[in-house]
């Protein structure tokens, strides 16, 4: 059996070889087996039932709680050469019959329902009289009122086992809390199912946390930094989105808002934007969650701290399901750990309350943490590694640390003069020597301690005080909205008993520079054919109205990029090219690598130096193409592109600025530089005809110049 699974694996996924553990499930759901699967999200569930399906006879049939999740899927199958569709309230009453029919017919390998109506009488008595293959459970823990996605529409789901006593079940989730996997066991009735944990580690995330100091500004350099990328941003309100994105918007990046307080309608155009690749980064709160399946998502940030480890680790983890390199950006701030505390305290479920402040106080101490980001994670998951990973913040740029004990002792003495009965906001206003009226009011100006401490920022204090709290020395009663009190080992360093070392915050700038980026496509010309191919997918995709990663993975374009296969043959050695995908798109693919081959391909040797979103510019100004086509072929907005041929001219590339101008307007923003020179945009469109703008001037200027200077 072993040697047929692998064989449908190469053909009709692609793939070379099977991940650990989808064999063995793979195995056991075949032999008619139930099987209870946790593994991290993009570990490859997906799998471990589809090749199941095309084992046994009859029709699988997989529930899932999206809609859009499904579609996805359905459209990847397709793409794939596999029989599958979907059974929801988004077909039309023809298509329901056409999927309906289908499935009586046995045409079907795979359908996907949505719980609701799968568990519909009637739709139950129909799929008695079939033949099953197995049913698939995705996203299995929205079963359990311990997971923290509980769907009521999931708990019906539990009545099949009792159903259908002969067909076998594949439970799947990512959730890693042992309370939750033990309900969905029970829940789903499958007490005999193997169970198969797959390891929690997600190796190509780099985990980076840094102290929030200006947010905005920190956020707007990391994107900057990643100007081709996809991401998404988290905030913890609707109103916090809102202001992120319009920001965002105004300093020119493509972002787009998503909460629960949108219309549906508006919420599916950004899903669908952002699957599309038509949009860049999406600003979100939690409700931006289980349909983005989305596999290039290069990077998440949490601009507010998540309420629990499992929130951000589920988060982080819509990075990077493609397996290349991704980023997991945090900012944390002393004001988040209030801002989740009070709406934790929201409830009035006591029980509810103790479970979530333990597991803010994880969340906060993971933030907090001086040790490697994946070892605190994964141990957190129950999973102790005995080494550091080499791919956080911590492990590349291990935090400086240095003697706090004087500033530790003002701290110290301050709380208690403040009576222990302050957060650290006052107490800090109390060490800078703060002039409010409430310091006023309370006389805190009067104490010993006031503006001892003012030769610190705020920032610097609250880093401070972030620390001794994480280090035992000060408290924070909850209950009496962050309070801040003396542990008894603060005893000793108020006496000068103990030296007290700190670490020193960070900020992006500064870790950036450290951790040098890992790209995922490569370097240089590698890079320019990726994204060359990465243009031809999107083509593609938009003809088919489907999302360009059902295409091909951003995975096989690296790995074609890489190794510019010359022929079918070697075209089919590419991960995630199977031969129905072969048939399909080969042509197109292999002309494209084939181009970049010719002559053409010289300009990496002409000019070593060019960046490599530079060269995939070179690259489609050398097919003809005009600005508008440039930039919607590489997602760019015109002025972008104009900015990378000026670039490309003034490094000395044998560019014509001249081309994209109508001929009869250079002569007369020629006469205007011969009389100014090359001064400003502004100073030479002066007194030009209105038809003439700010595009064309400047690349005429470009041109100008260029001749100026031979
Ligand atoms: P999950 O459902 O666990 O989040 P998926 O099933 O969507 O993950 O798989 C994640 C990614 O890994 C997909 O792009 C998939 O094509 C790829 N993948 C899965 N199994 C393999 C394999 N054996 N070899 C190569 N790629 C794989
Ligand atoms: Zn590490």
């Amino acid at each position: 059996m072993a040697d047929s699974l692998q064989h449908t694996l190469k053909t009709v996924f692609g793939f070379h070889g099977f991940r650990s553990p989808q064999q063995e499930v793979i195995e056991r759901v075949v032999a008619g087996e139930d099987v209870f699967l946790v593994m991290p999200t993009g570990g490859g569930k997906s799998l471990c039932y589809q090749i199941p399906a095309l084992h046994r006879d009859g029709v699988a049939i997989v529930v899932s709680p999206l809609i859009s999740l499904m579609k996805d899927q359905v459209d990847a199958l397709l793409a794939n050469g596999v029989r599958a569709a979907c059974f929801n309230s988004s077909l039309t009453t023809d298509e329901a019959r056409r999927v309906s029919s289908q499935m009586e017919r046995g045409e079907l390998d795979l359908l996907y329902v949505a719980p609701e109506r799968l568990m519909q009488s009637e739709f139950l008595e129909r799929l008695a009289t079939l033949k099953l293959a197995l049913f698939a459970i995705d996203e299995a823990h929205c079963i359990s009122q311990w997971g923290h996605d509980f769907r009521p529409d999931y708990v019906q789901i539990g009545r099949l086992r009792g159903l259908f006593p002969a067909v076998p079940i594949v439970a799947m989730t990512a959730t890693a809390d042992p309370e939750t996997r033990k309900d969905i066991i029970r829940q789903l009735g499958i007490k005999e199912a193997a169970v198969y944990v797959a390891g929690f580690d997600r190796p190509n995330i780099t985990y980076t946390v840094i102290p929030k100091q200006k947010p905005f500004a920190q956020l707007a350099t990391f994107l900057n930094g990643r100007r081709d990328e996809a991401g998404i941003v988290y905030a913890l309100s609707r109103k916090r989105v809102e202001q992120v994105t319009e920001r965002l918007r105004g300093a020119g990046f493509a972002a787009a808002a998503y909460h629960a307080g949108l219309p549906d309608e508006e919420r599916r155009r950004v899903q669908d934007a952002f699957r599309r690749d038509d949009l860049r980064i999406v600003v979100a709160t939690v409700a931006f969650g289980m349909g983005i399946d989305k596999p290039n998502v290069r990077f998440v940030v949490h601009y507010d701290m998540p309420k629990s480890v499992e929130s951000y680790y589920q988060e982080t983890g819509r990075a990077g399901r493609d397996g290349l390199p991704s980023e997991a950006l945090m900012l944390f701030g002393m004001g988040d750990v209030m801002t989740a505390r009070s709406l934790i305290e929201n409830s009035d479920n006591p029980e509810r309350v103790r479970i979530e402040l333990q597991k803010l106080n994880a969340m906060v101490a993971y933030a907090e943490a001086l040790t490697c980001r994946r070892r605190a994670l994964l141990a957190y998951f129950g999973d102790q590694r005995d080494h550091d990973c080499d791919n956080c913040d911590i492990c590349t740029d291990p935090p400086r640390r240095f003697d706090a004990s004087d500033l530790a002792r003002k701290a110290l003495s301050c709380v208690y003069r403040v009576g222990e009965r302050f957060g650290a906001r006052h107490v800090i206003d109390v060490l800078r020597g703060a002039k409010g009226q409430r310091i006023l009011d309370l006389r805190h100006n009067e104490l010993s301690t006031y503006g001892i401490g003012a030769d610190l920022s705020s920032v610097e204090w609250d880093n401070i005080f972030r620390q001794l709290i994480h280090l035992g020395y000060l408290a924070q009663d909850f209950t009496r909205y962050g309070a801040l009190g003396l542990a008894p080992s603060a005893r000793a360093v108020l006496k000068g008993e103990t030296q007290v070392v700190l670490g020193l915050p960070r900020d992006v700038a500064q870790v950036e520079e450290k951790s040098r980026r890992k790209s995922g496509a490569g370097e240089g010309a590698h890079r320019a054919l990726f994204e060359e191919l990465r243009a031809l997918r999107k083509q593609i995709a938009d003809t088919a109205g489907v999302p360009p990663f059902v295409v091909f993975s951003d995975a096989t374009l690296v790995e074609m990029a890489r190794n510019s296969p010359k022929n079918e043959r070697e075209l089919l050695s590419i991960t995630g090219v199977g031969e129905h995908k072969l048939r399909k798109y080969g042509s197109q693919f292999l002309a494209a690598i084939d181009r970049s081959r010719t002559p053409e391909a010289d300009h990496a040797a002409l000019a070593p130096d060019l960046s490599d979103t530079l060269r995939a510019t070179l690259a489609l100004y050398r097919e003809g193409l005009s600005v508008p086509e440039m930039a919607a072929r590489r997602g760019l907005k015109d002025l972008t592109i104009i900015a990378h041929l000026e670039e490309l001219a003034a490094a000395g590339l044998d560019i014509d600025l001249r081309r994209f101008v109508d001929a009869d307007k250079i002569p007369l923003i020629e006469a205007r530089l011969e009389a100014l020179g090359a001064v400003t945009l502004t100073a030479l469109r002066e007194g030009l005809p209105e038809s003439i703008g700010y595009n064309d001037v400047r690349l005429v200027r470009g041109a100008w110049g260029r001749g100026r200077q031979c």
